[in-house]
C-alpha cells in the first residue's frame, strides 16, 4: 500500500506548487494487476493536484471524506458529475462517516448537483454510497480503516468532528488524523497505538484553535514526536521539524510506502 499526498497546504494556502492536503492510497488489485486508487478527501483543488501526478478522475476507485470543509470535499462536485458524463453513469463508492452523509449531500453538494438528465437526484445517483459508524471501519483493497473520531472545531456548544483513519501495515500502526485540534484526551490512546502518524500541523503565526499548532506539537513526548510526519502548512517558511524531533513536513507528492496491509 502506498500513500501520496496529492497536496499538503491548508485551506488558505497559496504555496505555488501545493495544493489542499488530500491524500491517494494506491494497492495492486490482486486480481487484475492493476493500481487501483483510493482518494482520503477530495477538496476543490483535487483536479488539479490529481493533473499534477497525471491523474484525472477514470484513476480513481474509491473516495473518502473526513469532514465537510470545501478543501476536503469542494472537489466531489467536478468528480460525481465528470464521472456521471464522461464514465457512462459510473458511481464511484464514496466511504462517509454516518453523521456526514445527509449533511454531505444537502449542505454542501445539492445545489449544484441534484438536476440530472433524468431529474431530480440524489446522492446515491452519483456515488456508491457506503456510510460507516464512527467507531467502526471500512475496507477497501483488503486494508481495514478504521475511523478516528476527532475535535476540529469548537463552537460554543457546538463541535464540528472530522474522521480521520488508522490502519495496520507491515509498518506496523498508521495513523492519519485528518483536520484536528489538539485536544490529547482523544488523540493520546491513537498516538499510542501507532508507530507512524500523519498530523495535522497549522503553521501560521496566531493559532486559528481549528488544528494542531506546530507550537502544541512540540510540547508532545520525545517518543511520540519521533513517530509524527507534519501536513496542512500555512506558508512557505515553516519551523525546524526535525530540529523539534519531528520526522519532518510532508512534501507536496511525497510518497510514502505503507507495505503490506494487515
Ligand atoms: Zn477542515
Amino acid at each position: 500500500m502506498l500513500l501520496t499526498f496529492i497536496g499538503t497546504g491548508s485551506a488558505f494556502s497559496t504555496i505555488p506548487g501545493n495544493f489542499h492536503s488530500n491524500m491517494l492510497f494506491e494497492a495492486t488489485d490482486p486480481e487484475s494487476g492493476e493500481i487501483r486508487r483510493l482518494l482520503f478527501d477530495c477538496g476543490s483543488d483535487a483536479r488539479w493536484a490529481l493533473r499534477a501526478l497525471d491523474l484525472g478522475y477514470a484513476d480513481i476507485d474509491a473516495v473518502y471524506v473526513s469532514h465537510l470543509h470545501g478543501d476536503h470535499v469542494g472537489g466531489l462536485e467536478w468528480l460525481g458529475l465528470k464521472s456521471y458524463f464522461m464514465g457512462q453513469g459510473k458511481r464511484i463508492p464514496l466511504f462517509v462517516p454516518e453523521p456526514l452523509r445527509r449533511p454531505l449531500w444537502e449542505n454542501c453538494l445539492k445545489g449544484g448537483m441534484e438536476l440530472l438528465d433524468f431529474g431530480l437526484a440524489d446522492l446515491s445517483h452519483l456515488f456508491e454510497v457506503e456510510e460507516v459508524a464512527t467507531d467502526d471501519s471500512f475496507t477497501w483493497m483488503g486494508a481495514h480503516f478504521h475511523l478516528v473520531p476527532l475535535v476540529h472545531l469548537r463552537g460554543g456548544a457546538y463541535l464540528m468532528w472530522s474522521y480521520g483513519v488508522f490502519l495496520e501495515t507491515e509498518v506496523g500502526g498508521v495513523l492519519l488524523t485528518s483536520d484536528c485540534r489538539f485536544e490529547r484526551d482523544r488523540l493520546d490512546p491513537w498516538y499510542a497505538k501507532a508507530d507512524l502518524i500523519f498530523h495535522d500541523c497549522e503553521t501560521m503565526e496566531v493559532p486559528s484553535g481549528a488544528h494542531a499548532h506546530f507550537h502544541e506539537l512540540a510540547t508532545l513526548e520525545p517518543g511520540i514526536r519521533q513517530k509524527i510526519w507534519l501536513y496542512h502548512m500555512n506558508c512557505i517558511e515553516r519551523p525546524d521539524a526535525q530540529g523539534n524531533g519531528f520526522l519532518g513536513f510532508v512534501e507536496p507528492g511525497q510518497r510514502f510506502d505503507l507495505g503490506a496491509v494487515r
